[in-house]
């Protein structure tokens, strides 16, 4: 039996992980947090019955404890309650499925106690990965990636020599505006942006793929799990988002992980790693693929990408500014208070007037994040 925590157990990664506990039997859910989606997580409790469920806002706390008041499960509040479950000793794998920086210290408590940890959260990596990765290493414990891409990158590592590699491939979409100009792109709405060819997702990764954003923290990330310099990891628009990332090593031999775009496949991987577990659904018919394509990505256009190499190369807090820029930016869009184009133009003023911090700690991430907030609160009134 795998006994498993679920943070953000009510989002698109966190439901899609029930789904894969459903169809088996020897992974057991000991733990659930979500922020305050309280009528899911009711009925989550109910079916999976486990020992401790947490909610962020203090209200979905005192709703849920009255609602499930005879499962006797017990139920834990904000970040205290994250942390409880994150070093639970039944707990084996925590999968950190929750969206923004709040991932980082229930991680790090979790990885102090021993958990290997099935990582989607990608702000806990582009944030604090000199923090988590070292911690990793020193208390022996497994960093899984569950995001499909650096699955792909990790699948297509097996067996081989590390220090063999060349370059990583990093594959994108391109997004539903691939191909539109700097200028078109400036009047973009909403529904436009949140509607993603090839994956079904939260609507805040939604709007990063849309921007580019998306694949700019997964080079920061990708650059901390597999601790290869930037200069090795490149990013290849792929419309068809059949060949989820690939693999370069130095005698010109490229390996590839390919499939269906289905979230399932890198949950259930990094759950049962080595393994490969029966998974339902479509597969890939080739008779039916009439054609892969690649195309260089456009920085001009797409801003965000850009951005993020130059965050990465400058490292330190600079990836949190970035990333909290973009956190605000995308609320401040979905809000329609700002448009499609503010929300580079926001990540580089907030950038721009940081004063950057070198290996920062916690507390120094969070006030780099809440500085960046204060900044744009100003910047856009
Ligand atoms: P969603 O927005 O769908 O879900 C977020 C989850 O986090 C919800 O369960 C939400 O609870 C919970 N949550 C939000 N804030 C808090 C909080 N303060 N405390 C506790 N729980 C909280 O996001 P996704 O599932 O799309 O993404 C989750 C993470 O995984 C992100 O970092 C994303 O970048 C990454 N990722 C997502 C992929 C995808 O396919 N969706 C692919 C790869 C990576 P509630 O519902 O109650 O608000």
């Amino acid at each position: 039996m795998r006994r498993i925590a679920v943070l953000g157990s009510t989002g698109s990664v966190g439901t899609q992980t029930l789904e894969i506990v459903r169809q088996n039997r020897d992974l057991q859910v000991t733990a659930l947090a979500a922020g305050s989606n309280v009528e899911l997580m009711e009925k989550q409790i109910r079916e999976f019955r486990p020992a401790a469920a947490a909610m962020w806002s203090e209200e979905a706390c005192r709703e849920l404890r009255l609602r499930v008041a005879d499962t006797g499960v017990r139920i834990g509040c904000g970040m205290e309650g994250l942390l409880e479950i994150a070093v639970m000793e039944e707990v084996e794998i925590l999968v950190t499925a929750i969206v923004g920086m709040i991932g980082i210290r229930p991680t790090i408590a979790a990885i102090e106690s021993g958990k290997s940890i099935a990582l989607a959260n990608k702000e806990t990596l582009v944030a604090a990965g000199h923090i988590i990765m070292p911690l990793a290493g020193k208390c022996g414990v497994s960093i899984l990636p569950v995001d499909s891409e650096h699955s792909a990158v990790f699948q297509s590592m097996n067996g081989e020599n590390r220090s063999r590699i060349s370059r990583i491939l990093l594959t994108a979409s391109g997004g539903p505006f691939r191909g539109r100009t700097r200028r078109e792109l400036s009047t973009v709405q909403v529904e436009d942006a949140l509607k993603h060819p090839n994956w079904a997702m939260g609507r805040k990764i939604t709007i990063d793929s849309a921007t580019m954003v998306n694949k700019g923290l997964e080079v920061m990330e990708a650059a901390w799990l597999f601790g290869v310099g930037l200069e090795k990891i490149e990013v290849v628009v792929h419309p068809q988002s059949i060949i989820h990332s690939m693999v370069e090593y130095a005698d010109g031999g490229v390996m590839a992980q390919m499939g269906v775009p289905d979230m399932k496949l890198p949950i259930a991987y990094a759950l049962f790693y080595p393994d490969r577990r029966p998974l339902e659904g479509k597969r890939l018919d080739f008779s039916q693929l009439s054609s892969l394509t690649f195309e260089k990505p456009d920085m001009e256009a797409f801003p965000g990408l850009r951005l993020a190499f130059a965050a990465a190369r400058q490292g330190g807090s600079v990836p949190t500014v970035y990333n909290a820029a973009n956190e605000r930016a995308v609320s401040l869009f979905l809000e329609r208070k700002i448009g499609f184009m503010q929300i580079p133009e926001l990540i580089e003023a907030s950038m721009a007037a940081h004063r950057r911090v070198d290996s920062p700690s916690v507390e120094e991430i969070l006030q780099a994040e809440r500085e960046t907030y204060e900044f744009i609160r100003q910047v856009v009134n």
